[in-house]
């Protein structure tokens, strides 16, 4: 039988294990609806949310892209936020990056071809922005550090939208927070936080 098909026999094997120990686990999952993290992380199947903070599922709101970016012509990323923040009203923001992404060494290496340039074009914007640290750092240093700074980056785009903004305002609204996710490790890192109160981010522990 092809791998592929392979999954719905899994999918039902995985779904028999769990109804033996808890007969009632996805009627009660069906009926939960609240969750109080919007997780926005890379499209990379090793850094999922649910695993890495083990998670039970429906105890975060995800989006994920290639390089957890938040881009503010990027109708989906929008909606998934202004979904999370005036609909669910999560009480957290968590914009994970993770060491050995892709798109980050992508934007530290030769241009490519097609849409997904564009795409990396943004992660290059923060390569720009922090040149001069980047440049003093060489190898796997230079593409870890330019990891952390794009996910603190995307914290403050997360924390420059109107969605956000306005219900700061308002006297509500989430806290934004930046991890890192080491692939190598499975530990999670803080990088920085941003909550209504601060005028700025704050910067939570170097990792080094
Ligand atoms: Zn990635």
């Amino acid at each position: 039988m092809p791998q592929i098909e392979r999954l719905f026999e899994r999918n039902r094997a995985w779904a028999d294990r769990l109804k033996e120990t808890d007969p009632d686990y996805f009627r009660n999952l069906a009926e939960r609806r609240k969750p109080e993290i919007l997780w926005i992380g890379c499209a990379d199947g090793r850094a999922l949310a649910d695993r890495v903070a083990d998670l039970p599922p429906g105890e975060a709101f995800v989006h994920r892209n290639i390089a957890n970016m938040v881009v503010p012509s990027d109708l989906n990323c929008l909606s998934v936020l202004q979904y999370a923040v005036e609909v669910l009203a999560v009480r957290h923001i968590v914009v994970c990056g993770h060491y050995g992404c892709g798109g980050v060494r992508a934007a530290l290496a030769e241009p490519l071809r097609g849409p997904i340039d564009g795409w990396v074009d943004r992660i290059r914007l923060v390569r720009r922005l922090h040149r001069a640290e980047l440049e003093s750092l060489e190898g796997e240093a230079r593409e870890r550090r330019l990891c952390e700074l794009n996910a603190i980056e995307q914290v403050r785009n997360v924390a420059d939208t109107t969605i956000v903004r306005d219900a700061w305002a308002a006297g509500a609204g989430p806290d934004v927070h930046g991890w890192i996710y080491g692939i190598d490790d499975g530990l999670l890192r803080p990088l920085c936080v941003r909550n209504r109160d601060d005028d700025d981010l704050r910067i939570v522990r170097d990792p080094g």
